[in-house]
């Protein structure tokens, strides 16, 4: 079996921490958890019959990203990038999550998650920033860590990428 690390990447609260409990161990809770330095988390799952053991780091959220934060990207053979759909504030300014990867791991399979979309009247992402993501040949996925909505199927296609990319 091969392991595969892959990054959780975006700004507080966005739900990094929601979508790994959703994915890992299909559980949500309301209370809100601040991750301290960094949580690995284990699940194995089938890409083409082969088995792989994703490896997924949920590095401590905020807004600056710290050279120590950068280093914990190391090694990252995919990242997952969140942002709050219904905080424009998280996804205002990607580019600023993207240089340090960019830069830690030049290029490398992302899957863009724009989450909270349970909150459907509060909902402000629109469909052509979704557009210009996926031309910049991102996956994206509009998910919620609340109701379960797209979860799978989003670390799903980064490990399908991430296949292909080796
Ligand atoms: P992180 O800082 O990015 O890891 O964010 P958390 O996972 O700790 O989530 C921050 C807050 O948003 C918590 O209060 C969560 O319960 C809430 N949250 C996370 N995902 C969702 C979602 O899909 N829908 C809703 N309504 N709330 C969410």
């Amino acid at each position: 079996m091969i392991a595969k690390k892959i990054c959780m990447v975006g700004s507080f609260a966005v739900g990094k921490t929601s979508l790994v409990k959703r994915f890992v161990e299909s559980i949500y809770s309301e209370k809100y958890q601040t991750t301290i330095g960094v949580k690995i988390s284990k699940k194995s799952i089938t890409i083409n019959d082969q088995l792989i053991k994703l490896l997924i780091w949920d590095i401590e959220g905020d807004d600056v990203f710290t050279e120590l934060k950068a280093n914990y990207l190391r090694g990252s053979s995919g990242i997952l990038l969140v942002v709050d759909g219904t905080r424009p504030k998280s996804y205002d300014n990607l580019q600023r999550l993207m240089s340090p990867i960019q830069r830690v791991l030049g290029e490398v399979p992302i899957v863009l998650i724009a989450n909270k979309v349970d909150l459907i009247q509060e909902w402000k992402m629109d469909d052509s920033f979704l557009a210009d993501m996926a031309e910049k040949n991102m996956g994206t996925f509009v998910t919620s860590a609340k109701d379960g909505t797209n979860v799978d199927a989003a670390f799903q296609d980064l490990a399908e990428k991430m296949m292909y990319f080796d």
